[in-house]
């Protein structure tokens, strides 16, 4: 679970989280929506500390991340993160690209992490392309590897930054095909996305962004066919 109470960013005079609280339970998939430059990529920095914030409190699993003593590494290892670029290692094959946090961070002897590694490329469809180079991956293939080199971390929650807004049309459903099994399997979710579809079907929870404050959120359904803020409405009467 996470909790983030009265959350606030500033960047020098620019204040980009205005006090943000919201709740995610385990196994929720909460959705954040929100035009560009209203604060959703420094929020989801924030929750695992990419970012420190200028004031609040942020709770992973009831310990406090933004206590000044708390184990941030350790806590922060239990968040898996996906941007919007994969940030693949060009000069290592899949696997390896796979295998080396595993190793350099979880200790893991190379046949354990490979065993890792291959059991995640398989949840992802790619098992097959475990000796490729990133670069002769479509975007979506490395998108859906990106997401199991962060799995094979075994993260109690995911992160995902606008994951399929790089790609082509065409390779976006796959990346969404992935992030909808994991969120089956009961994965607690953050993600941030323009897929209003993918909000819709598999997010428990949609979160509405505007100017740094959470605007509106509830049930994806409702919110989506009846906004209760003008600032909402205006949103969606944009890209729905
Ligand atoms: P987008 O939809 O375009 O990704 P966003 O909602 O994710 O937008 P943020 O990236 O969180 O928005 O940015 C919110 C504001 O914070 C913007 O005005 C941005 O310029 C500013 N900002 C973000 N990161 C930094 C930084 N490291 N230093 C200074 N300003 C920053
Ligand atoms: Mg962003």
């Amino acid at each position: 679970a996470i909790d983030v109470r009265d959350l606030h960013k500033q960047f020098g005079d620019n204040e980009v989280l205005k006090g943000i609280d919201f709740h995610i339970d385990n196994g929720q998939v909460v959705c954040v929506i929100g035009p560009s430059g209203s604060g959703k990529s420094t929020l989801l920095r924030c929750v695992n500390m990419l970012e420190t914030p200028t004031k609040g409190q942020i709770f992973v699993e009831g310990e406090e991340i933004t206590d000044p003593d708390a184990d941030v590494d350790r806590l922060r290892s239990r968040i898996g993160m996906v941007f919007q670029q994969f940030n693949l290692f060009p000069h290592m094959t899949v696997l390896r690209n796979l295998c080396i946090a595993q190793e350099k961070v979880k200790g893991r002897s190379r046949a354990e992490a490979v065993e890792v590694a291959r059991r995640n490329l398989a949840k992802v469809g790619l098992a097959e392309r475990e000796s490729a180079y990133p670069a002769h991956l479509s975007g979506g293939q490395q998108q859906r590897v990106a997401i199991a080199r962060s799995l094979s971390m075994d993260p109690d929650m995911m992160l995902f930054d606008e994951p399929t807004s790089a790609l082509d049309p065409e390779l976006v459903g796959d990346v969404l095909a992935v992030m909808k099994d994991l969120a089956s399997e009961g994965m607690t979710m953050m993600v941030v996305t323009h897929e209003i579809g993918f909000a819709r079907e598999v997010g428990d929870k949609l979160v509405f962004m505007d100017d740094g404050v959470i605007v509106e959120e509830g049930d994806p359904r409702q919110v989506l066919a009846n906004p209760q803020h003008e600032r909402t409405q205006a949103f969606l009467s944009k890209v729905l």
